[in-house]
């Protein structure tokens, strides 16, 4: 009988079992599989928001609990990745340790580190694509240089996509081993925060592989053939809520890709509409091409004329953004929408940015944090590259001088029920005035039990105030 030797799987942000690279590959030739989940922070640029270590805390929860269905425990662990690693591999006589690529500059140079140390040492050390469709360095213009604008580099992507593979057959055993490795607690992680805000965003999602497929199913099932315009309804979920799961790994876009195809060809969906969801997830791999290019995209505006720009920092206009509480009821639901579940629809994030951004004049910086912080989503690549689109100053962004019209916007997108979700005190002001209480009658608002200013927000800056101050600092950099 054959005794192989352990491989060590180390999990990252890759934390599923299905069409797993790292997973698939260590466990092919029948070794047995250490699975491993190392918290380092001193490695890591920024810490996790609050919002994110929550989901992973839940998320690492879930991957135990699918190891233990293969009889497998996934080992946990804090400190120094080399230094665990080591003693992991001095303990069980691993012979390898396998895991799937991420574009972060930090990460890179860490993982770099490591696979030369193993090597070295002649521990079998293999990375693997598994987060991204495309590697952010193997789409590239004619010219050879990165792209900088978003439907070329979409149609490069379109034109290699038949040479992508399917994703990975369904492992049916990984083979175990025995050890004494202590499996570690989740808890001792500190993911959770100790004061007990969590449960609503908790109760909100099913964190785990099985509940990222479940919602992949009905979205395919019952918004796919609509996808085109009810993606920009934020009073109906049509879209497909992917994006934790994306961001944590819990199912990757190859599978979101595959299934999408299958189904739309199924079900004869009608192609602009599942070509416009497929569209989005190709803007994931693009703000990742820009991340890996741009990798101090976090803080610096790719477009450099930005870095001096005349904000006017105000901890007050900041605060009241963050709360919900600047009187303009679609950023105000948007804001709440974010604080109670986590996440935001992608047209109000859009209507919120450029709300700060442009009217209070506030740094994109400013908002990419509280985001990073509050979002269970909040991701590296798709968080930044969002802020910067806001702001102007990003790759292929929308313009500075386009500002939204935080009213109008919630009139043509049909916010109202949206609003009046998140916004209760004044739901029951009727359509024509909901998105500018302001410009309702005293007896009116009265009748509905509204005091502007002390049951609901007035309007921290005018809409033409805000567009002028806007406009005014855009000319000073214009040239
Ligand atoms: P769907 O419409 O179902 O799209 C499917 C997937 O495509 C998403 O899960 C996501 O992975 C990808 N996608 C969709 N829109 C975009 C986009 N504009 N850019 C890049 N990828 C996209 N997305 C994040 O995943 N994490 C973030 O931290 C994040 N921050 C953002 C900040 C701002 C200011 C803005 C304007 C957008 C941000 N987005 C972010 C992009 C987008 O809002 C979300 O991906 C989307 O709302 C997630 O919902 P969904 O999964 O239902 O999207």
């Amino acid at each position: 009988m054959v005794h192989h030797s352990p491989i060590i799987v180390w999990f990252r942000n890759d934390l599923r079992i299905h069409d797993n690279p790292a997973l698939y590959h260590a466990s092919l030739n029948g070794n047995p599989i250490i699975p491993l989940f190392i918290l380092d922070k001193d490695a890591m640029d920024r810490d996790y928001g609050a919002a994110q270590k929550l989901w992973l805390h839940y998320a690492l929860n879930s991957l135990r609990e699918e190891f233990k269905k293969f009889d497998l425990d996934l080992i946990v662990r804090q400190g120094n990745t080399l230094e665990i690693l080591d003693s992991i591999i001095k303990e069980t006589n691993a012979v390898g340790v396998y895991w799937n690529r991420h574009y972060e500059r930090w990460q890179i140079e860490r993982d770099d580190n490591i696979k030369s140390s193993l090597l070295r040492r002649e521990i079998d050390a293999h990375s693997f694509k598994a987060n991204l469709l495309f590697e952010p360095w193997e789409i590239e213009s004619g010219s050879g240089s990165p792209y900088k604008v978003f439907t070329p580099y979409y149609k490069k992507c379109m034109y290699h996509m038949d040479n992508l593979p399917p994703p990975l057959p369904k492992l049916g055993v990984i083979k175990t081993v025995e050890h004494k490795l202590d499996i570690g607690n989740i808890s001792t992680l500190k993911l959770l925060p100790n004061i007990k805000w969590d449960k609503k965003i908790k109760d909100n999602w099913d964190i785990s592989e099985d509940g990222a497929w479940l919602k992949l199913n009905s979205f395919l099932k019952k918004c796919l053939d609509n996808y085109k315009d009810g993606r920009n309804i934020p009073s109906v979920d049509k879209t497909s809520q992917m994006s934790p799961y994306l961001r944590w790994g819990m199912i990757s876009p190859l599978s979101i890709w595959h299934e999408t195809t299958l189904y739309s060809q199924a079900n004869d969906v009608p192609e602009a509409q599942y070509k416009s969801y497929l569209r989005e997830i190709i803007w994931r791999e693009f703000t990742h091409h820009l991340l890996y290019y741009n990798p101090d995209m976090k803080d610096k505006p790719i477009q450099s004329k930005f870095t001096d720009f005349p904000w006017d920092y105000n901890r007050s206009y900041l605060e009241a953004w963050q709360s919900g509480c600047t009187g303009y009821p679609i950023v105000d639901a948007g804001m709440r929408q974010l604080w109670q579940t986590g996440w935001m629809h992608n047209r109000v994030r859009m209507i919120v940015g450029s709300f700060l951004v442009k009217h209070l004049l506030q740094p994109w910086q400013s908002g990419e944090k509280w985001f990073w912080d509050t979002l269970v989503d909040a991701d590296p690549a798709n968080n930044t590259a969002g802020w910067q689109w806001i702001g102007g100053c990003g790759a292929d962004a929308a313009p500075y001088f386009r500002i939204f019209n935080p009213m109008t916007q919630g009139e043509k997108f049909d916010a109202y029920a949206y609003v009046r979700k998140y916004v209760p005190e004044i739901s029951d002001l009727s359509d024509k005035f909901l998105m500018r209480p302001w410009e309702a009658e005293k007896d009116l608002l009265s009748r509905n039990k509204i005091i502007l200013g002390e049951t609901y927000p007035k309007p921290i800056i005018s809409h033409k105030e805000g567009r002028e101050k806007a406009l005014a600092a855009f000319e000073a950099i214009k040239n």
